[in-house]
């Protein structure tokens, strides 16, 4: 997997993955899966055009009767084989994960993809746990029960941050709850989406269940979730797209889920442990590069604590080692791709005119040219409405400002237009109650900052989007409700015939 011409034999089928089996694209575009540790084109690949996804959603169409009709622990079943099966690839996919992305081979092995494996036991589980509302006579002439049944044809696109593990987040919970699903992972990151499908055909998962079709979003993305066949979209990317999918979907009535940017805050009041904040920031801001829709992005340190903080933080940050993502030692990959790289540094360099670059600001040279490598990057004195602490950044740079009573740390870390995470950092109970209660954010981490778990939601509000991915709430997301009410009475003349046809 990690030379050039492996990849190019390892997916010989093709970049489309349809009715269990690969297959060509054939928009008569192609696309390139880019190193961005070397800027080697390690695999170009055709991509879908119209009539692949026509036919994606075509299988996912016919698939679905059976798979719906399936039961709960048969389908559980089946997960419980994905799970395995993908486990038995971990290796080869954290390999893949790593080439595609850049991310480190120690993130890729130790948290995407046991991170995957460990989701899909979750939803095997989730598959069999329907929940509503108790069957009874709310009515007393009447029993009424509720249905949770799947919602049809899921529609998915995914972004490039953590390939594996959005297409699990998306694939797991509609494929347990009995939905079938096309999925369009990003143009630049198709690999371990495609390794996923193998796995599910491997698994026994029934041909059509889980499709996935390659190529860019304006191309087999939009013809997707526009799609009529496609009941529900499901969207992981950019405020900017899924604002562009809302209003592309709005005359179809279709069910929306989008899960979309952030700029979390990190917010330190005076009594918190200060090497656990310092170390805690640091590892939040730069994880995957800073390509994480949850990284610590803003950093709100209460007034005694926050020279002490900037300067360990700077600290710390010059020991990160950047480096070959394949390599075990390395901390920091590059970023996504050049184009990426540029943007992060182009808001760096505007941060120069009304902040300070306490350390980093540079791509570095030497051997890691050729990457689009950017240094873990500190700034300060950026003003609470600038540029670095109002935008998604997506790179390895934290902004750090002081604040002096709880009431404007707590007010800096709510104005944004953001509300996906954030995390406060307090020894006092109360004050991290008051955190908690009064930080609008889908996820509030209490002296931590990035870890999740497949039974606890994720997912935002504000400009992050609405709807949860992992749990059984994301679970649910992908089941509708249906009342059945059963007349018990047998009489032909209701009483409440009266109010239509009077005694009659
Ligand atoms: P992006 O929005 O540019 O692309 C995401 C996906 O949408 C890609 O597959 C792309 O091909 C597709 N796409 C682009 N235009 C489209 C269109 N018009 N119609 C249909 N599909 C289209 O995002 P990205 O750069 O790949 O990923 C980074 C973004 O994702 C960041 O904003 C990050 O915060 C966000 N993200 C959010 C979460 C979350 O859970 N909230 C998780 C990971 C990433």
């Amino acid at each position: 997997m990690d030379h050039v011409t492996d990849v190019a034999k390892r997916f010989a089928g093709g970049a489309q993955y349809i009715d269990g089996r690969p297959r060509t694209g054939g928009s008569g575009d192609t696309h390139s899966v880019v190193d961005p540790a070397t800027g080697r084109t390690v695999w170009t690949y055709a991509t879908a055009g119209p009539a692949d996804v026509d036919a994606a959603v075509a299988a996912a169409k016919a698939a679905l009767p059976g798979w719906a009709a399936t039961a709960p622990g048969e389908r559980s079943a089946a997960l419980h084989r994905l799970s395995a099966a993908l486990d038995a690839r971990a290796d080869e996919l954290a390999r893949a994960e790593t080439l595609q992305c850049g991310k480190p081979i120690k993130l890729s092995t130790e948290f995407d993809v046991p991170g995957t494996v460990d989701n899909a036991a979750f939803f095997a589980g989730a598959a069999r746990h329907l929940e509503g509302k108790a069957a009874g006579e709310y009515s007393p002439d009447h029993t009424s029960y509720v249905r949770r049944e799947p919602v049809g044809v899921i529609g998915s696109i995914a972004p490039w941050n953590y390939p594996l593990q959005m297409a699990g987040w998306k694939i797991l919970p509609a494929v347990a709850a009995g939905n079938t699903i096309v999925l369009k992972p990003s143009e630049l990151t198709p690999l371990t989406a495609l390794m996923f499908a193998e796995a599910a055909t491997e698994a026994a998962i029934p041909d059509g269940v889980l499709n996935i079709v390659t190529g860019t979003g304006q191309g087999p993305g939009e013809h997707l979730v526009t799609h009529p066949d496609v009941a529900m979209t499901s969207f992981t990317g950019s405020t900017a797209v899924g604002t562009r999918i809302a209003r592309l979907t709005a005359g179809t009535v279709k069910r929306l889920h989008l899960e979309l940017g952030g700029k979390a805050p990190f917010v330190v009041f005076d009594d918190a442990d200060l090497d656990a904040a310092v170390h805690g920031a640091v590892a939040a801001a730069l994880i995957n590069s800073g390509q994480d829709c949850t990284a610590a992005t803003r950093a709100y340190v209460q007034r005694p604590l926050y020279d002490a903080f900037v300067s360990a933080v700077a600290d710390l940050m010059a020991t990160v080692r950047l480096g070959d993502p394949a390599d075990p030692a390395t901390d920091l990959g590059p970023l996504i791709s050049f184009a990426h790289r540029d943007r992060v540094a182009a808001v760096v360099e505007r941060a120069r005119t009304y902040a300070t670059v306490v350390t980093g600001g540079a791509a570095p040279g030497d051997g890691l040219a050729a990457g689009a490598y950017y240094r873990p990057t500190l700034l300060t004195g950026a003003p609470q409405h600038s540029e670095a602490l109002q935008q998604e950044i997506f790179g390895p740079v934290l902004a750090v400002l002081p604040f002096d009573s709880d009431d404007q740390g707590l007010a800096y870390a709510n104005d944004t237009p953001y509300g996906l995470a954030a995390s406060a950092w307090t020894r006092d109970v109360y004050r991290a109650g008051r955190a908690a209660r009064e930080i609008t954010a889908g996820c509030v981490w209490i002296n931590d900052h990035i870890p999740i778990v497949s039974e606890m939601p994720h997912g935002g509000t504000k400009s992050s989007g609405f709807g949860k991915d992992m749990s059984t709430y994301s679970f649910e997301e992908y089941t509708q409700v249906k009342h059945v009410m059963f007349d018990n009475t047998a009489v032909a003349r209701k009483d409440w015939h009266r109010t239509v046809f009077g005694d009659r």
